[in-house]
């Protein structure tokens, strides 16, 4: 593990007057599921896009877990998802015992258009999911299926956020982009859908979306980056809009299945120059809200006196 690289995120956070950082999109999953997605990627399976994608964080569990503690990731997520049915109940209890031993992770849970959906995620609810992860383009169906509407109309009662694969990036998928899931929102405009990676590519579609409904938020998970401009450059004339939807921007990374460094999103953020208010909702207080967490308070958190409770917290780990 890079200590350098600890200390530069931690300015980074420090410097914004934040007691850490809140990151909504990083994955967790049962061990032999993850090295089949960095097999995955390995591989450059189709629907990495083909392109060359080393994985930067490549440790064991518990490792990871400890790295984002120590670069100041006051929660963090599980997302974890099926690309089959049959799968979503199996790993939803790996993450409720993932839950138990990991307190700074938001318990995850995650649903396929199969029989039976709507039952376990109520239950996932009941039991204290607090945020759900959907994959239109791995799961290969679409958001809209019949099958899930019951599902989506629980976690909109519930008001429990859910993270959505849904833009055509990296490689389109058969029910990616926005007009699947638009339809889900014309039945379910209360869901507090999160749509991943900013929507990429389809990014002012996206933003059609977030500003038509009110609950619907965008991460940020490697859109910015130099990887992602490469291959699909976010556009300059939407800058405005996303300042505009600056407090329903959430952090994300896709730790550890990154090709470059954890610092580089957060640099890619501080580049697009929206301001430090943007930042710090970005990067901690949006996320602290919507999950209930305590706000930070820029009084006790001045540059180069990380004094804050959780801060100490967090290096005690
Ligand atoms: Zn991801």
């Amino acid at each position: 593990m890079s200590d350098h690289e600890v200390g530069q995120v931690r300015r980074f956070w420090e410097g914004l007057g934040l007691p850490g950082l809140v990151d909504v999109h990083t994955h967790f999953m049962p061990e032999r599921v993850l090295r089949k997605v960095w097999a995955y990627f390995d591989a450059l399976g189709p629907l990495t896009g083909g392109v060359e994608w080393p994985i930067t964080y490549r440790h064991e569990e518990d490792e990871r877990a400890e790295l984002l503690r120590r670069f100041g990731v006051r929660a963090f997520t599980a997302m974890l998802y099926p690309h089959k049915a049959g799968m979503a109940q199996w790993l939803n209890d790996w993450a409720v015992d993932f839950a138990r031993r990991t307190p700074d992770c938001l318990h995850t849970s995650t649903l396929f258009p199969e029989p039976g959906v709507e039952t376990y995620v109520r239950r996932a609810v009941e039991a204290g999911a607090r945020v759900f992860k959907a994959h239109v383009q791995v799961g290969a169906y679409d958001p809209a299926d019949e099958l899930l509407d019951p599902a989506w109309g629980v976690l909109a009662e519930a008001g429990t956020p859910v993270v959505v694969h849904c833009g055509s990036g990296p490689a389109p998928g058969k029910h990616t982009g926005p007009e699947p899931i638009a339809r889900v929102l014309a039945r379910h405009p209360r869901l507090r859908l999160v749509v991943a990676h900013l929507g990429m590519p389809e990014y002012e579609d996206f933003l059609d979306l977030a500003e038509r409904y009110v609950e619907v938020r965008l991460d940020t998970t490697m859109a910015f980056t130099d990887f992602s401009e490469r291959l699909a450059p976010f556009p300059r004339r939407a800058l405005p809009r996303l300042a505009d939807l600056g407090d329903r921007v959430l952090l994300g990374t896709d730790f550890p299945n990154i090709p470059y460094p954890y610092l580089h999103q957060l640099h890619a953020l501080e580049r697009l120059e929206l301001g430090d208010a943007w930042l710090r909702g970005v990067c901690h207080d949006n996320a602290a809200r919507l999950f209930g967490l305590p706000e930070s308070r820029p009084s006790q958190g001045s540059p180069g006196s990380p004094g804050s409770q959780e801060s100490r917290e967090s290096r005690e780990s």
